[in-house]
């Protein structure tokens, strides 16, 4: 996966709330497609659909071996090619090999997050192949030569000034901050490179085991055009992403689409599986779909994670997500950004390099809310902090910090016992004096909590807790009306 070295979190973070740019695209992606979606699924005529869609998800993971045998020999019976990847490097070989087998001078690509994951584009640039994104949201991320920062609008980082601009440098066009003329320039440089390509790269939303057939969704039409102008196909999918019926992929499809972009059902959904046929007009002369492992055996296996492997990458998470929307993408510093990410990037990359995304979300459950098939992403990243507040040998998690477990140990010891969080809150109220400012609020703390104030103040233990004064008020007064009573019934 795309990584800088070392944690970049909270700068990132810092650098991205500092931005009016990011932080009003962000505004609006919240307004417009995080509250849609919470506002399609209270709408949804058929409310069990998200169940069934879950439990189907869910069981084609408890039968995954069974079902991906069964999606290969039918795209072998289409004519088409199957390769089992183990890691991103061999998914990687196995495409390179290909390429060069077909001659492959120029790449074009539909959207696709695994090929980041493993970053094959600069494999196969480092291979002497031209590589050109087509979805348009990419093509603008590869000409400026940056990240993307959302799993399906990649570039909601920029706004029309930056896009103009990008394409007056890059294109060469004159100066113009109008979507539809940019766009325009966008669609004829692209037009050409499909037209001049070779082999199409693009991903896979789902694979259907019972057709041997995959689908892939898009609003541009470029999806198209990848699968079928170019001489050769090859499709990248991650092996969690397929259902075992036609009727289970179109249950999942509708909810992938309501999901990212509130609609029924995106402008194009492109199903292809084999090379052209004896009396096709058109299409690739091979086909070859690589189903890529790359860690995800390892979150199979565990009945902790499984879930996640049920996500079906709309992005509504990311969308409601009260943390990515103030923080965007970049900071994640993963392919997988947002709530998901935080869930998969460590799973996928290691637990102790990604300890940030785990313990930067808020757990406030709405991306459990939002998503369309129920992923408990809160639980997971529950599960995550636990190992690594403990450490966990089977995931290779060293204790991310063993002084605030102590900390938090003591903490679980103090609220277990009534006596002794009075005896803490009372020794708190007298550490804290020092650090109380003229505002009345803890504004700068040392050692291990001072990260709770480094970008806000804190209120101080007040000087008598809810609980003091409702011994003082209510509980000791009826303890002594109930002494009283005692006394009388005695006499
Ligand atoms: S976890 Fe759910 S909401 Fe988030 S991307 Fe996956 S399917 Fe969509």
């Amino acid at each position: 996966m795309s990584q800088k070295t070392g944690s970049t979190y909270n700068q990132d973070a810092k650098k991205a709330i500092d931005s009016p740019t990011l932080q009003k695209n962000l505004h609006n992606l919240y307004e417009r497609f995080g509250k849609g979606a919470m506002q399609v699924w209270e709408e949804l005529e058929d409310q069990g659909m998200r169940d069934r869609v879950k439990e189907s998800r869910m069981r084609t993971l408890a039968h995954l071996d069974i079902v991906l045998a069964e999606l290969a020999e039918n795209v072998r019976k289409r004519g088409g090619k199957v390769y089992f990847a183990q890691s991103g490097q061999d998914a990687i070989d196995y495409t390179i090999d290909v390429a060069r087998k077909n001659k492959v001078r120029k790449v074009v690509k539909g959207k696709s997050m695994i090929s980041m994951e493993i970053e094959i584009d600069q494999a196969l640039a480092a291979d002497g192949i031209e590589v050109i994104e087509t979805d348009l949201g990419e093509y603008i991320i590869q000409l400026a030569d940056d990240r993307p920062s959302h799993i399906i609008a990649p570039c909601i980082h920029m706004d029309r000034n930056d896009i103009g601009q990008l394409f007056t440098e890059k294109l060469g066009i004159e100066p113009t901050t109008d979507p539809e003329k940019l766009t325009m320039v966008a669609r004829k440089e692209l037009r050409q490179e499909l037209l001049t390509a070779d082999m199409g790269i693009t991903g896979c939303n789902l694979a259907c085991a019972e057709t041997g057939q995959i689908s892939i969704v898009s609003n541009e039409g470029n999806i198209r055009m990848v699968t079928t102008m170019p001489r050769v196909h090859v499709a990248l999918m991650g092996m969690e992403r397929v259902t075992a019926t036609m009727d289970e992929h179109r249950e999942t499809i509708q909810l992938l689409t309501m999901g990212a972009a509130l609609q029924k059902l995106s402008t194009y959904v492109s199903f292809t599986g084999g090379p052209r046929g004896k009396d096709d007009p058109d299409g690739p002369e091979e086909f070859h779909l690589v189903i890529i492992d790359n860690g995800r055996s390892k979150i199979l296996e565990d009945s902790d994670f499984r879930e996640s492997l049920a996500c079906i990458r709309c992005g509504a998470c990311l969308n409601i997500c009260p943390v990515y929307g103030k923080i965007g993408g970049h900071a994640y510093n993963s392919t997988y950004p947002g709530p998901i990410g935080a869930v998969i990037t460590p799973l996928l990359d290691g637990i102790n390099k990604h300890a940030d995304l785990c313990k930067g979300e808020t757990l406030c459950g709405a991306c459990l809310d939002v998503c369309p098939v129920r992923n408990d992403l809160p639980r997971m990243l529950s599960a995550l902090r636990y190992k690594l507040a403990y450490g966990d040998n089977h995931w290779n998690v060293r204790q991310h910090n063993v002084a605030e477990s102590y900390v938090y140990a003591a903490w679980q010891r103090a609220i277990s016992h009534s006596s002794a969080y009075r005896r803490m809150i009372k020794t708190v109220r007298l550490l804290q004096k020092p650090f109380i400012g003229k505002n009345r609020m803890i504004q700068r703390m040392t050692g291990l909590a001072a990260g709770w104030t480094d970008s806000r103040d804190l209120p101080p233990i007040a000087k008598r807790t809810f609980a003091e004064i409702w011994d003082e008020k209510y509980a000791k007064p009826q303890q002594q009306t109930q002494e009283i009573r005692e006394e009388k019934t005695d006499d």
